[in-house]
């Protein structure tokens, strides 16, 4: 804050007035303290997997080598460790690149039902692996969306991997897109562990995970959500979570048509 007195020209100085200036300056000091916080977040988050890829290399340098079962064991958790880096290298690009775009020039009319189907196929697999059946329903042929195809697809991605993720074995999925004044609304609703209410406004922030301990195991980046709360701004919509701890959570997206 900067204050300027203005002194009245008369021989008595009296001050005749004052002149505030308010410069929100707080916006800019938050963003810095974003960036510097992400940068040494990112830095921890690529530190685990290296150094418990470190780690392993020397075990096997050591003699480890020599036990065939044990050697693939840990080459087998090397290749997971890099998989994490790999990962996150990708989110923490994706990310940058979304962050960095005021607009997206690259938007068109495309059809929402057909990118559902196209990532319920590609993550039919681990959904199958725990017998988590995937439903998708829809109020009309087409739901259209105006928006970059790829980023919605990434959305889509990362908020029904998320339901398979924290999901129960033989739990359900549903994903319903319709028309609904003037906006396309999508719903990925799971029947999972849920998230408890204390947490709700803080999962969109990036590296926040209720659990980190099952984040982890689960290969999570901790970016996943960060990302679709970006892709969504851009297009200026908003999501939405509605959920409940042992019954299940619901994201709703609306974007704008
Ligand atoms: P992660 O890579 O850890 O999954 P995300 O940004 O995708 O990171 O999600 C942040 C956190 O929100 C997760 O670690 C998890 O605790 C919670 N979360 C996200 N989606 C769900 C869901 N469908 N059910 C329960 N918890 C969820």
């Amino acid at each position: 804050i900067y204050t300027n007195t203005i002194k009245s020209s008369d021989t008595r100085q009296q001050t005749a007035g004052a002149v505030i200036t308010l410069n929100d300056i707080t916006s800019v000091r938050k963003l810095e303290q974003i960036r510097t916080e992400f940068v040494s977040n990112v830095t921890h988050e690529l530190k685990t997997p290296l150094t418990s890829i470190r780690g392993f290399v020397e075990t096997l340098k050591n003699g480890a080598i020599e036990d065939t079962t044990v050697a693939v064991k840990f080459l087998d958790i090397i290749d997971i460790e890099a998989e994490r880096l790999y990962m996150l290298i990708n989110d923490t690009l994706q990310l940058s690149e979304i962050e960095a775009m005021r607009k997206d020039d690259s938007v068109m009319k495309i059809d929402l039902i057909q990118i559902i189907d196209e990532v319920v196929l590609i993550l039919k697999s681990s959904a199958d692996k725990k017998n988590i059946a995937l439903e998708v329903l829809a109020n009309s042929a087409e739901v259209p969306v105006i928006a970059n195809r790829n980023r919605i697809k990434q959305m889509l991605i990362n908020l029904i991997d998320n339901a398979i993720k924290y999901n129960v074995e033989n739990g359900k999925i549903y994903i319903k897109s319709e028309k609904a004044n003037g906006n396309t609304v999508i719903s990925v609703k799971d029947t999972g562990i849920g998230i408890p209410e204390k947490h709700h406004s803080r999962i969109f922030e990036r590296f926040y995970r209720v659990d980190k301990g099952r984040s982890r195991n689960m290969g999570g980046t901790g970016l996943g959500l960060s990302i679709v709360k970006h892709i969504v701004n851009l297009y200026s919509g908003d999501i939405n979570i509605i959920s409940e701890p042992g019954k299940g959570t619901e994201f709703i997206v609306k974007l704008p048509l």
